[in-house]
């Protein structure tokens, strides 16, 4: 929570830092690298979305801990089933270069999703533990690509 926290004061240093440069008001219709007002509204609405899976996401962890298999199992389909068309949601409006690397880190946290799935129909603890830790890494990494809502 400590690690998320801070990477969210840099996402906060980020937007105030594009705060300032649309400020400055330079044309950018060419190649957009900095966000337009509608995006971070966009933004406002899908983020939260995405930030409070991220919240909920320790949850696994007390399950893995106790080996409730039937829990991982459920979480996995219930609530983080709404995951990947949120995270979706927020690539779809980030700036083009950051919207590469989210798809990537997106795609990632899908695939150890279905691999901590697998090891949990199996009572694999040691596997299932695996796909968490490095689920929770590419979540705090699409999470960093994003800029902090503006409200
Ligand atoms: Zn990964």
């Amino acid at each position: 929570m400590k690690r998320f926290r801070f990477r969210s004061l840099l996402g906060l240093l980020f937007a105030v830092v594009l705060v300032g440069l649309i400020g400055c008001g330079g044309s950018n219709v060419a190649a957009p690298t900095t966000y337009s007002s509608e995006q971070i509204a966009q933004l406002d609405i899908y983020t939260p979305r995405v930030a409070e899976l991220r919240d909920r996401f320790p949850e696994l962890e007390d399950y893995l801990q106790n080996k409730d298999w039937v829990n991982i199992s459920a979480f996995i389909h219930g609530p983080m089933g709404e995951l990947r068309a949120n995270l979706g949601r927020v690539t779809a409006r980030l700036l083009p270069a950051d919207a590469e690397q989210a798809q990537f880190y997106a795609a990632e946290i899908g695939t150890h999703l279905e691999k901590l799935d697998a090891a949990a129909a199996e009572y694999n603890q040691i596997a299932a533990a695996k796909q968490y830790r490095e689920a929770l890494d590419d979540f705090d990494a699409f999470l960093a690509l994003v800029p902090e809502p503006s409200a």
